[in-house]
């Protein structure tokens, strides 16, 4: 098993509920339990486009037997179920954003997934809830 911490984001439609409902999906996800959910913070957006809608953030402490890469999967596969659409703006809106920030003490470094995430530590959005679940 390997605790992780994953980051959740989301500035469209009904935000709040996005969240719960990509919470819910990670809770039913097969050899994997959620052990801390920070509280949601509302942000203002960094980059992207200028005019889109605030965020909601948040970050939880889980525990998996997932790999990195098959974790990955399953966190774009409930992004994908949560209406996030494929071609999107890079750092635009979305519906649900799921990044996983930390997995254990593993270092990851493929062209689909770096663990640790390389922006973690530049985002007060990621390291304000954050701070709360450590
Ligand atoms: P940022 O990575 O700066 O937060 P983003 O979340 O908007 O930007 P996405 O479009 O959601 O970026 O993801 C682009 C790609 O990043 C994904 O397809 C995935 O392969 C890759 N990726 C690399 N490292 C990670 C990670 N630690 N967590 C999630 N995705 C990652
Ligand atoms: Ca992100
Ligand atoms: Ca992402």
């Amino acid at each position: 098993m390997a605790v992780c911490y994953l980051g959740i984001g989301s500035n469209l439609g009904n935000k709040r509920l996005k969240i719960r409902a990509a919470l819910k999906r990670i809770e039913e996800l097969k050899d994997t339990k959620v052990l801390k959910v920070s509280k949601l913070i509302k942000t203002k957006p960094v980059g992207g486009p200028c005019g889109q809608p605030d965020y909601l953030n948040a970050c939880l402490k889980i525990d998996t037997r997932l790999t990195p890469h098959t974790l990955l999967k399953k966190l774009q596969d409930i992004e994908i179920k949560l209406g996030r659409s494929r071609k999107h703006v890079r750092f635009g809106p979305r519906t649900i954003d799921l990044d996983i920030l930390f997995y254990g003490n593993s270092v990851v470094n493929t062209r689909k997934l770096t663990i640790p995430h390389p922006r973690v530590f530049e985002r007060q959005f990621v390291l304000k809830p954050l701070r709360e679940i450590l």
